[in-house]
């Protein structure tokens, strides 16, 4: 870095500074274009004590597609109990929810014959597609011996061509991430798409990259995306500077689809979840557990799972 400074130097005193711009084809920073700081919490169940950092929202949609909602239920302890807190029987369909614990385990089942029990560090990634009914439940090991609980619920659109497509259940463990270093403090963890050379094993139906990113210490970095995608940032922990202003926990950013980098400085102990995809630029009729792209649409889910049509555990 010091070189190439030193360089720039040398030649904007010489008055050739424009001839090394266009030599370097300057990339393009992607520019903050949405901040959402943190919400009321509110319960969903009695096991998710959430912030709902996104929504399925017809303004907000363009900037965070294909991405349509993120909750987050910060570190909350969880006494000892012989109930399984959670989220009982309930439909979706039209897109998926990807679950990350963070801390603690949660217990997932669904009408399609997916399931199974994600612990710290896991991921569930869940196809509703064309409809399941399925239960979230803190998981029954969790429950008796309480503990630390945190996560990231994301719901993860599906192309109109898709949504009727046959559900799947992925769940992935924390060992099977690949790794990838960001200068030298700064760890990453690949859930799904590509980086870095790195291809992550969620699959999903549509060119996304999820990862999050830990710094042991100080350090700057930057991300290489692709012109014309959408990026959300999201703070899990520590402070970090995104265009000279500094912000903690639990603040999420959506930048522009023009440019090709974004620029974080991140202070020790942060960690941060990175969500990057092209945007599926289809309209959304958002009711409930059910994202469609029409009213008409939505009105037939209702019908399909009253009438059973989605299943039942
Ligand atoms: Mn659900």
């Amino acid at each position: 870095m010091k070189k190439i400074s030193g360089l720039m130097s040398i030649i904007t005193l010489s008055g050739c500074f424009n001839i090394f711009n266009q030599e370097k084809k300057m990339t393009k920073i992607k520019k903050i274009i949405h901040h959402q700081i943190p919400t009321e919490q509110h319960w969903v169940g009695d096991g998710f004590f959430v912030h709902t950092m996104m929504q399925p929202h017809p303004n907000t949609y363009p900037m965070t597609s294909p991405f349509i909602l993120m909750d987050y239920a910060p570190p909350r302890h969880f006494s000892s109990s012989t109930i399984q807190k959670g989220v009982g029987e309930h439909p979706h369909r039209g897109f998926e929810t990807v679950t990350f614990a963070y801390q603690g385990e949660i217990t997932h089942r669904d009408s399609a014959g997916g399931g199974g029990t994600i612990g710290q560090g896991d991921v569930q990634w869940m196809t509703a597609a064309r409809g399941v009914v399925h239960e979230e439940l803190h998981s029954k090991e969790f429950s008796v011996r309480g503990g630390e609980f945190e996560m990231v619920q994301l719901w993860v659109n599906l192309p109109k061509n898709k949504k009727m497509s046959t559900p799947r259940y992925q769940g992935v463990k924390d060992k099977d991430f690949p790794r990838f270093k960001l200068g030298e403090n700064c760890e990453g963890r690949l859930i799904a798409g590509e980086v870095e050379n790195k291809n992550g094993p969620c699959l999903s139906h549509s060119p996304i990259n999820v990862f999050d990113l830990t710094f042991n210490q100080d350090e700057d970095v930057e991300l290489n995306l692709k012109e014309a995608t959408n990026t959300v940032l999201f703070v899990l922990r520590g402070q970090v500077e995104l265009e000279s202003k500094s912000y903690g926990a639990k603040n999420l950013f959506a930048f522009s689809r023009e440019g090709e980098k974004i620029k974080i400085h991140a202070q020790a102990d942060t960690k941060i979840l990175v969500l990057n995809g092209e945007p599926i630029d289809e309209p959304i009729f958002a009711y409930g557990p059910f994202v469609m792209n029409t009213r008409q649409e939505i009105i037939e889910a209702i019908n399909d799972y009253q009438s059973g049509k989605m299943g039942h555990l």
